[in-house]
């Protein structure tokens, strides 16, 4: 099959995208249009979307840009609401009152954004609710070998006393850590706990990951994410198509893992 027929044949689940504009982040042309296009045209069948406008901005205002989305997209994109460990019991107000009322996925975390360590017991509201309803969380995640230490707050490795407490959880590590060469604790990491996922969205392109988790941690581990439009699908895309793995783990990365965790089926 040459390569323009591979990319037709795809099913995608983008289990890390979002819509709106970030103030950090200089987009050029952004609209909501324009990511729905070409997440279409690359086989996205579901799009799993946080607003940035509850990431970089204002919790309470993620329903109504939600609902738009929705009168304009329809049901194409499923909703991760945000929680804000600084308003914990809005947050769980917010995502309580709109669960039923939009096309619901999970709960998205940014501990950098949010300045909060994944391990604070600001988080503990969530992840009692998250564990109670069964509700996946995807949390941004960061190496901690950086020279910006807000990324220690989103050390992927925090999780490690969360699930302790908490070991029904189901987390996505959103960009698994972010850094090629902290992968391997990562994925040592999730080989360890059975409800633990990785996405490799994010600007760290490295087919070689998928193999490492594989061997690692088993298959069944990886979620498809892209970041977009932070980020452009293209790449992701061919990150998958390069590694050296079997064409049934690429199924599951690109679809079946995130169908199954969501229960899309
Ligand atoms: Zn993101």
């Amino acid at each position: 099959m040459d390569i323009i027929e591979r990319i037709k044949s795809l099913k995608i689940i983008d289990s890390h995208m979002h819509l709106g504009v970030g103030p950090n982040v200089l987009y050029y042309n952004y609209s909501d249009d324009r990511v729905y296009e070409l997440q279409k045209k690359y086989n996205v069948k579901i799009s799993i979307c946080s607003h940035c406008i509850a990431i970089f901005g204002e919790i309470a205002s993620q329903a109504d840009e939600i609902k738009k989305a929705q009168e304009r997209f329809g049901s194409y994109f499923y909703w991760n609401l945000v929680y804000d460990p600084k308003k914990a019991a809005k947050s769980l107000d917010i995502i309580e009152k709109n669960r039923t009322k939009i096309n619901f996925a999970g709960i998205k975390i940014h501990p950098v954004v949010h300045e909060t360590k994944i391990d604070s017991r600001a988080y503990e509201p969530l992840w009692e609710y998250a564990q109670c309803n069964d509700i996946v969380i995807s949390s941004h995640t960061w190496s901690p070998y950086t020279d910006n230490p807000k990324q220690f707050n989103g050390n992927p490795l925090l999780f490690e006393s969360v699930l302790d407490k908490y070991p029904g959880l189901k987390i996505i590590l959103g960009h698994s850590g972010g850094k090629v060469s902290f992968y391997p604790e990562v994925i040592n990491f999730v080989s360890r706990h059975q409800n633990v996922y990785m996405d490799f969205s994010g600007d760290t392109i490295y087919p070689p990951v998928f193999k490492m988790v594989i061997e690692k941690a088993g298959k069944g581990r990886i979620v498809f994410g892209t970041d977009m439009p932070m980020m452009d699908i293209r790449y992701h895309i061919a990150s998958v198509l390069a590694a050296d793995i079997e064409d049934s783990d690429r199924e599951d990365i690109f679809y079946n893992t995130a169908a199954k965790l969501y229960r899309f089926e």
